[in-house]
């Protein structure tokens, strides 16, 4: 897998936060295709990350838009048969935090199954919105800084038993023409 070619996993979950950070500012411009500029708001926040002078910022942020998105799946914008869903699953976390669940539709729901959201991503071979990768991203740092794993290398990883899958974390991102911020409510 390419995800092999970063150093430790802190690197890997830098560079796709940097891709994000990247994607998110050509979205929120309406660019259709990258340029020199997100070049550099990549470059800046994973040198700056990996040398420590910028963090991964809190989760705050996306909690604000959950509430601004109100009942709806936040995987596609559907507002009918709502559950909620640990985007880690629950038995693999000690606590149950509100900022691992989300409103999901029945159908995102039994298409996901017991996928990774990452793995579920890639077999869909669709984006999901920005923020709710953004979220996803967020939890994967936070667990791996708590349990140690931040310095290991990939192939430590693959002798794990984690709740997400690390060859799964997003490295490259589609132009923002083809991307969402977030899902949008289908009634709208
Ligand atoms: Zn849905």
């Amino acid at each position: 897998m390419e995800n092999d070619k970063y150093s430790n996993f802190a690197e890997l979950i830098y560079w796709s936060y940097s891709n994000l950070a990247m994607a998110h500012a050509g979205l929120e411009r309406n660019h259709l295709k990258y340029n020199k500029y997100h070049y550099i708001i990549r470059a800046k926040l994973f040198k700056g990350l990996k040398e420590g002078t910028m963090n991964i910022r809190s989760i705050i942020d996306d909690e604000k838009i959950k509430l601004k998105t109100g009942q709806i799946c936040n995987y596609c914008g559907s507002h009918e048969k709502l559950s909620i869903d640990h985007m880690i699953p629950r038995y693999h976390i000690k606590t149950d935090s509100a900022e691992n669940l989300i409103y999901a539709c029945q159908i995102c729901n039994s298409s996901k199954g017991k996928k990774d959201l990452f793995e579920w991503m890639h077999s869909k071979n669709e984006f999901l919105p920005i923020f709710i990768i953004r979220r996803y991203i967020k939890l994967v740092y936070y667990h791996a800084e708590e349990n140690n794993l931040l310095a290991l290398s990939m192939q430590d990883l693959k002798k794990m038993t984690l709740p997400y899958k690390p060859e799964f974390i997003p490295i490259s991102y589609p132009p923002p023409a083809i991307l969402k911020l977030y899902a949008k409510n289908k009634n709208e």
